[in-house]
């Protein structure tokens, strides 16, 4: 079976370490996680109030698993951002030549 990383596209190799990304994303009301329970009433109550929506766009906005390969670069930049922050430094358009001593 062919592996691919979903990030770049780039070919796994055999043998060659490729990483499993796990994104789990869970509704949180007032702070509180919800349970499978919780779950169950919460989406009844979003059902009814979101009336016309199908459901499985209504379940998507409470909780989502999604599931990537990464190759080890891929890895290596999902893991230092993976909020995908704005980077907080100024990169040079050129770097100036080295001053003779
Ligand atoms: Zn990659």
């Amino acid at each position: 079976m062919e592996r691919r990383c979903a990030r770049c596209g780039r070919k796994i190799k055999k043998n060659e370490v490729a990483y499993r990304v796990r994104i789990e994303i869970i509704g949180e009301f007032d702070g509180m996680e919800l349970g499978e329970e919780e779950f169950d009433e919460v989406l009844e109550k979003i059902v009814e109030e979101l009336e016309g929506l199908p459901s499985y766009l209504i379940e998507g906005d409470i909780y989502q698993l999604k599931e990537y390969i990464l190759c080890p670069d891929c890895k290596d930049q999902f893991a230092a951002n993976p909020l995908n922050l704005p980077l907080d430094m100024d990169i040079p358009h050129s770097i100036p030549p080295p001053e003779d001593e």
